[in-house]
């Protein structure tokens, strides 16, 4: 399917051509970090299937354990993660952030990754307390 979106202040926007089976949670603590979160969501697109429509995202590269190097996209401006993908030339997957897709709503996690580092509270989200809008303390 067609996807689009962008980043938080608006300067880098993009669309996408995406399969929605492809739809990830990743645990690792790498994510967890890099994300400032608990895990990070993303969808991969097809081979080559991500066209930038604006803005300039910063990359940096991830060096894993293992010695393989990740490119991270992000907004400068305002921080939001876009994607991550392989270095060099070539069909290349890009893994984009579920957060900065704006159909994300229908796009629901079908497969999780680094279930070993996963947060061990989060099956306990359903029974958390919850409020619809923001907590006020008064
Ligand atoms: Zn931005
Ligand atoms: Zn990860």
């Amino acid at each position: 399917m067609k996807i689009d979106g962008g980043c938080f202040c608006g300067s880098i926007t993009y669309e996408a051509e995406a399969d929605p089976q492809y739809v990830m949670i990743c645990h690792c603590t790498d994510c967890q970090t890099l994300t400032g979160s608990a895990f990070r969501t993303v969808i991969l697109t097809r081979p080559d299937g991500f066209t930038l429509r604006s803005g300039a995202p910063k990359i940096y590269v991830k060096t894993a354990e293992n010695g393989n190097k990740r490119l991270q996209a992000f907004c400068a401006e305002c921080g939001t993660p876009i994607y991550s993908t392989a270095p060099g030339d070539g069909p290349k997957v890009y893994v984009v952030r579920l957060g900065s897709v704006r159909q994300r709503d229908q796009l629901i996690p079908k497969t999780q990754i680094w279930s070993r580092s996963k947060q061990k509270w989060l099956g306990d989200i359903g029974s958390m307390r919850a409020f619809e809008k923001e907590l006020v303390v008064d």
